[in-house]
């Protein structure tokens, strides 16, 4: 069967199978197109239902999660674990807390999380996790108690060597911190790396809050560097103002970039000095407040409602962090007609498939989320291993070796791209990068 058929026939069949369920159908196509030219080199991966098993979850956990508000009500939401695929290493993958939160949403991130990790080139598997709980509006003590809740049950499938979670959208350090006590209480076991993104005072990793905006921002600049450009003078816009987004505009400036736009859910604010990023990082991450804030102490920047506007401003290099599909077709036909030289992936899928094509035939330079972000589950990685030495390596030390994965990650995707006869395609590159060494680990350990 040639590579075309077979991929042809895996998708049919998972469309069938969840139906409905449109972020993981996404995604499982994107992956799947590219890999037709893999099937056509190596049948072998085709005899031994390399595709049919790699779509299907490993295991799949939901669960109710019942907690108490403060005026004494119960509430209810839901609990996800999607443990994916463990042929290189435990499960690893974030938890998403947000409204919007469903099985599709947590098996299209679980599904990209597979060939993320295995491209950081660490032992770990792909898996995710999540809750439709908001924690926007929510007191600490609610947070708390849904917290602590929602580990009572997920302590059970978890562990140091089979599945270890870490934070996404909704879900920081304070979660982290919140299920990582409770997780100790009730398991009587200071086990620190079975959760990644701790605080720095019981296990965390220096580095780690930064990980994911620092390495989008390695990973951009070696895609930049190929193509005889740099960060220097250019006007970016960043999507988002939460973890990514933040440390996204913090390295970004330093290399000399000027961002001059940040969003958050209600809409975006554009300075066109420069965004002051203390401020940024005052209203967001002390405060938690809303991005509009900004004009308070800077009247001369502008807010415009709808976070999707953002695109509309002109800019050199577009890094979308903010969450899934906010760069459509139309906005990617704005973003080239302004004359965009790279778009680059800070959040999970951002850009719909068909904008994806229409910025690579306009020849706009695309860095995709899976290699593009991998920084933050890279040093999630690294904060695993030393909770397993029981020692904290330097700011310094992490940030090296960070941005040597990131800057290698850049390079495999582009070889593999090349070896496969799509020289300058890095969607491609990483997502047959990222395929093969999980295909080879599978092929080795049988059918399981
Ligand atoms: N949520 C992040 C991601 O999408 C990080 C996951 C982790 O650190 O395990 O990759």
């Amino acid at each position: 069967m040639l590579g075309r058929e077979y991929v042809n026939k895996v998708i049919s069949e998972v469309e069938k199978r969840n139906n409905g369920e449109r972020e993981f159908l996404d995604a499982v196509k994107e992956v799947l197109s590219s890999l037709v030219p893999v099937f056509d080199k190596h049948p072998e991966y085709i005899s031994e239902g390399i595709l049919e098993r790699l779509v299907e979850p490993e295991r799949q956990i939901f669960f109710r999660v019942p907690w108490i508000d403060d005026n004494g009500n119960v509430q209810v939401n839901r609990g996800f674990r999607v443990q994916f695929n463990s042929a290189i290493g435990p499960y690893k993958g974030g938890l998403r807390f947000h409204p919007s939160v469903n099985q599709s949403i947590i098996k299209f991130l679980g599904f990209e999380q597979i060939f993320k990790n295995s491209l950081t080139g660490l032992p770990i598997g792909g898996g995710k996790g999540g809750s439709d709980f908001d924690p926007k509006g929510k007191s600490d003590r609610e947070v708390m108690r849904f917290c602590q809740s929602f580990m009572a049950e997920l302590c059970k499938h978890i562990g140091l060597d089979t599945d270890v979670p870490a934070g996404d959208i909704g879900v920081g350090a304070r979660e982290i911190g919140y299920m990582y006590g409770y997780y100790k209480k009730i398991r009587n076991a200071n086990d620190q790396g079975v959760l990644t993104g701790k605080g720095l005072s019981y296990g965390g990793s220096l580095t780690r809050k930064e990980a994911t905006g620092y390495g989008l921002v390695y990973f951009t600049e070696e895609m930049l560097n190929d193509n005889s450009l740099s960060f220097k003078d250019k006007t970016v816009l960043i999507s988002g103002s939460g973890n990514v987004a933040i440390y996204a505009c913090e390295k970004a400036t330093e290399l000399g970039a000027k961002v001059v736009a940040l969003s958050d859910s209600n809409g975006y604010v554009y300075d066109e000095n420069g965004i002051n990023l203390d401020l940024i990082k005052e209203i967001k991450e002390v405060k938690r407040g809303r991005i509009k804030e900004y004009l308070e102490k800077v009247p001369t920047a502008k807010f415009v409602e709808g976070c999707r506007n953002i695109w509309k401003e002109k800019c050199d290099i577009a890094l979308p962090c903010a969450t899934q599909g906010e760069i459509d077709l139309e906005a990617a036909k704005i973003l080239i007609k302004n004359g965009v030289k790279v778009v680059s992936e800070g959040a999970n899928m951002p850009t719909n498939l068909d904008a994806i094509e229409e910025l690579q035939r306009a020849g706009v330079l695309f860095g995709p989320a899976k290699a593009a972000n991998a920084g933050g589950v890279a040093c999630s990685a690294l904060e695993m291993s030393q909770n397993s030495m029981r020692l904290s390596w330097t700011f310094e030390e992490v940030d090296e070796k960070l941005k040597y994965i990131m800057i290698n990650i850049y390079k495999n995707s582009k070889k593999a791209a090349e070896e496969y006869g799509n020289p300058g395609n890095i969607l491609m590159g990483a997502n047959i990068a990222g395929f093969t060494k999980v295909a080879d680990a599978m092929m080795s350990q049988g059918i399981i």
